[in-house]
């Protein structure tokens, strides 16, 4: 007897790009890297991306994830997060004797360097993004106490508190919500109205074209699921946009294992993506799952085609014998 002729039909829409962006590849890049020259272990300080699947298989190979750098022994190497860090954090590297590695996303520091020049030019800066998160926390550490505001939704605007309303600037999280940001935006120059802003879009192409790709498959499909981890600020915004595109039952999964097949009944028609940190095998892994029950129906559905590489730290093309101790982002 025919097996297919039992199993309801599925076809899934993949959303294109989805899956690993370059900051996230060139930071996973930079870890395995760093193993190979040095050997194990290489310390990583906080989850190198928001990924349990990534962060196990680095561990793996040798990587030990530690909250604080106390828990480094001298003299051994440790990679900052594709989050970026405060400016105390390589300081304080530097005074345990220890290698760093700085895997910071390029556009995350480029927004780095937007903060110090408004600073140097005067201004406060009105930072909207999501307290609490890594990436927030490293921006707000590139500056002196008092120098940044967090702004966390547009509701927030009213109540900011400022130095100098006319005296401001706002830089953003790379991995907000691009409607969203827009109306906060829209909000600060409501109040602000010489608020300066970035010269060029601070939210990543990454997450734009992830949103964007979510938001052409929403209205066409039963339901929608994001592979990535609830700590992603990207994936987690893709269930969200989801659902403000028009398809309420939008989830989080981690990988194919956590998913509750009953969440089906119903979808004839299912969405699916994935969050800058996730990579394209868990995937495949929720697709095979599928055609264990289903008789699948592939749709590709692409927005954008990426072509963005980021160039690895100088240093970890050469053998090394010694790893520098700071390896600027190039
Ligand atoms: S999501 Fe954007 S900012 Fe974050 S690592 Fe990827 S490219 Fe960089």
């Amino acid at each position: 007897m025919c097996l297919h002729m039992t199993l309801p039909s599925l076809t899934i829409v993949l959303a294109g790009p989805r899956g690993f962006c370059a900051g996230v590849d060139r930071a996973i890049q930079i870890v395995e890297r760093a193993l190979e020259l040095s050997g194990a272990p290489v310390y990583v300080r906080h989850e190198i991306v928001h990924n349990r699947f990534v962060v196990e298989q680095l561990e793996a190979k040798g990587a030990i994830f530690v909250d604080e750098l106390d828990q480094v022994p001298e003299g051994a190497t440790v990679v900052f997060s594709a989050h970026g860090v405060p400016k105390a954090v390589p300081l304080d590297a530097e005074h345990r004797g220890l290698h760093s590695l700085d895997a910071t996303c390029p556009l995350v520091s480029k927004v780095h360097r937007e903060a110090e020049r408004h600073f140097a030019e005067g201004r406060q800066i009105v930072l909207i993004g999501h307290g609490g998160h890594p990436e927030v926390e490293g921006t707000v550490g590139q500056l002196p106490e008092g120098a940044v505001v967090l702004l966390e939704d547009a509701a927030g605007v009213d109540a900011l508190v400022v130095r100098d309303e006319n005296n401001l600037a706002y830089c953003t999280q790379t991995t907000l919500s691009v409607d969203e940001t827009e109306d906060m935006i829209a909000a600060l120059k409501a109040r602000f109205p010489t608020i300066a802003g970035p010269r060029k879009e601070d939210i990543c192409y990454a997450t734009t074209n992830r949103q964007a790709a979510v938001k052409a498959i929403a209205g066409d499909v039963d339901a929608l699921m994001v592979i990535g981890s609830p700590n992603s600020s990207n994936s987690s915004r893709l269930v969200e946009v989801a659902r403000a595109y028009g398809c309420d039952r939008s989830i989080m999964v981690s990988r194919a294992s956590d998913v509750d097949w009953r969440w089906f009944d119903g979808v004839s028609r299912l969405g699916l993506t994935a969050g800058a940190s996730a990579p394209e095998i868990l995937v495949e892994e929720v697709v095979a799952e599928a055609r264990k029950r289903f008789v699948v129906t592939i749709e590709e559905r692409e927005v954008a085609r990426e072509n963005v590489i980021f160039k690895l730290p100088s240093a970890l093309n050469r053998a090394a014998v010694a790893l520098p101790e700071t390896v600027p982002v190039t």
